[in-house]
């Protein structure tokens, strides 16, 4: 069924001469449990639909329905809410809290959440079941991200959004960590969009959103993997 119905949606920041169009009219479907990445040039408006569709930021023109409501039309409080309930971010810099374990990092979330994973639980999905009282000090970089992807994923979000989650990491790294990624959402069945530059991620996807200039210029869907109904 459908996770998100995206119209017109349009993103202008600043005024006047100053004007930006972040986004110009994306139109997109996305289907429940779907993997999405999202490729293109720098300042082709990528993070931007992730931010609005997040309930980070909000559009200039259009609509973003999630599960058929619209988030366009949401208080600053409903929107608040949408966020805790639904969605979970991973961005590049991990974001961990340096003076708490990777287990309390995690349970930062479950604490407040309403039908969360175990962190030990959340913590081994993604293959840091050995790491529960380690420090982000004592983990590598990769296990640190692994550790913010586990903190996501904990309140099973319905829709996971990742920003450039490798851009901090080598590209083995950033493979075995994408991996593990890809694990956890088709074990859970969360919806993923995630932004990388990263090369060989496309194999992992169900489609692939080509930006460019504020729109998605070409949609390329993978016929090795078949797309959620
Ligand atoms: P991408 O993720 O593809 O690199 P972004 O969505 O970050 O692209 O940015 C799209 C455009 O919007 C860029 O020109 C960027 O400079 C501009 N932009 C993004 N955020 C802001 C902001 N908060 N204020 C002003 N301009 C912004
Ligand atoms: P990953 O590929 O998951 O990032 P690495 O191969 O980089 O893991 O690291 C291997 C092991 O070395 C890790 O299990 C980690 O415990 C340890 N390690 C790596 N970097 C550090 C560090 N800066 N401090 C302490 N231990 C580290």
């Amino acid at each position: 069924s459908t996770c998100f119905e995206v119209t017109g949606l349009t993103k202008i920041y600043g005024e006047g001469s100053a004007q930006v169009r972040a986004l110009r009219g994306v139109d997109v479907t996305i289907r429940d449990g779907e993997v999405i990445v999202l490729l293109g040039p720098s300042g082709s408006g990528k993070s931007t639909l992730l931010n609005i569709l997040g309930g980070l930021d909000t559009p200039t023109d259009g609509h973003v329905f999630y599960h058929g409501v619209d988030l366009t039309t949401m208080s600053d409080r409903d929107l608040t809410s949408y966020r805790r309930d639904n969605v979970g971010f991973v961005f590049q810099n991990y974001n961990l809290m340096p003076g708490l374990t990777a287990e309390e990092n995690v349970e930062l979330v479950t604490e407040i959440a309403a039908n969360p994973l175990k962190a030990a639980e959340a913590l081994e999905l993604v293959g840091l079941g050995e790491r529960l009282r380690h420090f982000p000090s004592e983990l590598s970089g990769g296990e640190q991200q692994r550790v913010a992807i586990a903190r996501a994923i904990a309140k099973r979000p319905g829709v996971l959004f990742c920003d450039e989650p490798t851009g901090a990491l080598d590209s083995t790294t950033s493979l075995k960590v994408l991996r593990a990624l890809n694990r956890v959402v088709e074990e859970l069945g969360t919806t993923m969009l995630m932004v990388t530059h990263h090369q060989g991620i496309a194999p992992l996807a169900h489609r692939v959103l080509h930006f460019k200039d504020g729109s998605v210029d070409r949609e390329v869907i993978n016929e090795t993997r078949a797309r959620p109904e």
